[in-house]
C-alpha cells in the first residue's frame, strides 16, 4: 500500500539484550535527566505569593471606570455589547434622576451590566468600541471558581473603587492601564 507521508519507519523487531529487558540503561538515562534538573533554575514559581510580570499588552478582569468626581462613565449605550463577538456583555440601562449627577456622568447609566467570563475571549474589541473610556481590560485575571454561575461578572464586581472615597483602591484596581479622565469626552 502506498504510504501517506515518507516518514513511515520500520519497527526494529531484533530480540532485547539483557540490559534492556532489565530496563537499566533507560533507568540511568532517565534519573540523568532528572539529577540534571536539580542544578538548574527552577521555572516554577510560588504563586501566588510569587507572580510573574505581565505583557504589556496583555488584557486580562474587565473593569467600569469613573470620572475623576467618581461618578460612573458608562452610559449604557451598548457598543461594547455589540463590538463583542463572543456576545458576552448584557446590559440593561436607566435614566439618571434628579439629585443623582453625582452618581452618573450622563443622562443614562447601566443600571445592570454583565460579563460572562466564560464566554469572553478577552480580546479588548469592548475597550476599542467605547466611546466614553468606560470599560478597559486590567492587568489582572478572573480567578477560578468551582460555580458556571460565579464567572458572571455583574457591575459590583466590574466597577472600579471610587477615587474621592478610596483612593488607594482606585489606583490598586487601576494599575498602569487606565487612561485618566479627559474631561471633555
Ligand atoms: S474582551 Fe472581547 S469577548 Fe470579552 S467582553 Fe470584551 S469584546 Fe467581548
Ligand atoms: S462600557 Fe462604553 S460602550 Fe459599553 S455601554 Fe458603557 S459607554 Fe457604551
Amino acid at each position: 500500500m502506498q504510504p501517506l507521508t515518507n516518514r513511515a519507519k520500520n519497527v526494529d523487531r531484533r530480540p532485547m539484550t539483557l540490559a534492556e529487558r532489565a530496563y537499566l540503561p533507560a533507568i540511568l538515562k532517565g534519573m540523568g535527566i532528572t539529577f540534571s534538573h536539580l542544578f538548574k533554575k527552577k521555572p516554577t514559581i510560588q504563586y501566588p505569593e510569587e507572580k510573574r510580570p505581565f505583557s504589556q499588552v496583555f488584557r486580562g478582569l474587565h473593569v467600569l471606570n469613573r470620572d475623576e468626581e467618581g461618578r460612573e462613565r458608562c452610559t449604557a449605550c451598548g457598543l461594547c455589547a455589540v463590538a463583542c463577538p463572543a456576545e458576552a456583555i448584557t446590559m440593561e440601562a436607566a435614566e439618571r434622576q434628579e439629585g443623582e449627577e453625582n452618581l452618573y456622568r450622563e443622562e443614562k447609566y447601566a443600571a445592570k451590566y454583565e460579563i460572562n467570563m466564560l464566554r469572553c475571549i478577552f480580546c479588548g474589541l469592548c475597550e476599542e468600541a467605547c466611546p466614553k473610556d468606560a470599560i478597559y481590560l486590567s492587568e489582572t485575571f478572573a480567578p477560578a471558581n468551582y460555580d458556571r454561575k460565579g464567572f458572571i461578572y455583574g457591575k459590583n464586581d466590574l466597577l472600579i473603587p471610587n477615587p474621592l472615597t478610596d483612593r488607594e483602591a482606585y489606583e490598586q484596581a487601576a494599575g498602569g492601564r487606565v487612561r485618566q479622565p479627559v474631561g471633555s469626552r
